[in-house]
């Protein structure tokens, strides 16, 4: 999902209509979060708009493709300087460390598995998203594809001895909502780190390199984004601390809102 807030920055960076040309507009986020009964929240009250359902299997060439076009280059190496302008590190959540790291909350895993559209019944234009007693669901269905997506703590792969067996035990006991056979679907594991990690040294930081956020709070792409337009401003470490609190705050109040009691849900009220 790319969140509405994306929306100023898409505007700003003038790809907003290659990017909305190809996305599918998210009607309404479908919960199961604080109470035992789905809550459907329309995304017209959504503050930033609607967001839109994509697949990073087109939307990051086309990223590139526009980066490049507005004159990014990529450099070969770390000491390597650019022919023109000026360097940043934008390798994604594992960068090397710069000596500053803040936790904003735990380490956690997300299994995908891909099926085919129309797979989650009654799903259309929506997010499905479903707390559960070790972790949470959800579901969007880009009109080619149902993506599912189950996040939980790594030691889950440990204790079942590995993916499929993990897999299959977690199936068993998803939500209705997911059909049985996503069970011989081999899931796709990401990692999923909560950092701030942009200090002082080397070169300047963006996107997830500088602060990834858990994908609970939907904005880890939009924040991205915007880390494009402002890691030149001189208050943006400072914008970035304050984003790190703001996404640290949400995450609290996202899991003291879930009404379980367990080791996932208690780690994330306690980071
Ligand atoms: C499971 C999961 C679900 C998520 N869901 C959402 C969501 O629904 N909505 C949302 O907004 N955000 C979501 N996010 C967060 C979002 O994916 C990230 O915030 C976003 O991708 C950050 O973009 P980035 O360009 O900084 O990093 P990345 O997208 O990770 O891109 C970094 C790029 O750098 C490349 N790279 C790495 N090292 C090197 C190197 N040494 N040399 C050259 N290239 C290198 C990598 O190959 C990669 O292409 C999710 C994250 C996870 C883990």
């Amino acid at each position: 999902m790319l969140s509405g807030r994306a929306t100023a920055a898409l505007v700003a960076l003038g790809w907003y209509d290659d990017i909305v040309a190809r996305a599918r507009p998210c009607d309404a986020i479908l919960s199961r979060w604080a109470s035992p009964e789905y809550v459907e929240r329309t995304a017209l009250l959504e503050p930033g708009g609607h967001g839109w359902i994509i697949d990073r299997s087109w939307f990051d060439p086309l990223v590139r493709r526009l980066a490049v076009r507005d004159g990014v280059t990529r450099v070969a190496t770390s000491t390597q300087a650019p022919s023109t302008g000026r360097r940043v590190l934008a390798t994604g959540k594992h960068a090397p460390p710069d000596g500053m790291r803040r936790v904003l909350g735990p380490d956690r895993v997300a299994l995908t598995a891909a099926g085919p559209t129309g797979a989650v019944r009654g799903l259309g234009h929506r997010l499905t998203v479903e707390a559960v007693a070790a972790g949470w669901w959800s579901a969007v269905d880009d009109g080619v594809h149902v993506a599912v997506t189950y996040v939980t703590d790594p030691v889950v792969l440990r204790r079942h001895g590995g993916l499929d067996q993990a897999w299959r035990a977690v199936v068993r006991a998803a939500p209705g909502w997911l059909p049985a056979d996503f069970r011989a679907i081999r899931p796709r594991v990401r990692p999923i780190r909560n950092r701030l990690q942009a200090g002082l040294a080397g070169p300047v930081r963006v996107g997830d390199c500088a602060l990834s956020v858990d994908p609970l709070s939907g904005h880890g792409l939009a924040l991205a984004l915007e880390t494009g337009l402002r890691w030149h401003d001189s208050d943006y470490p400072a914008w970035l601390a304050e984003q790190a609190d703001r996404h640290a705050d949400d995450g609290l109040a996202a899991h003291a809102a879930v009404p379980y009691e367990t080791d996932y849900w208690q780690a994330g009220r306690s980071c």
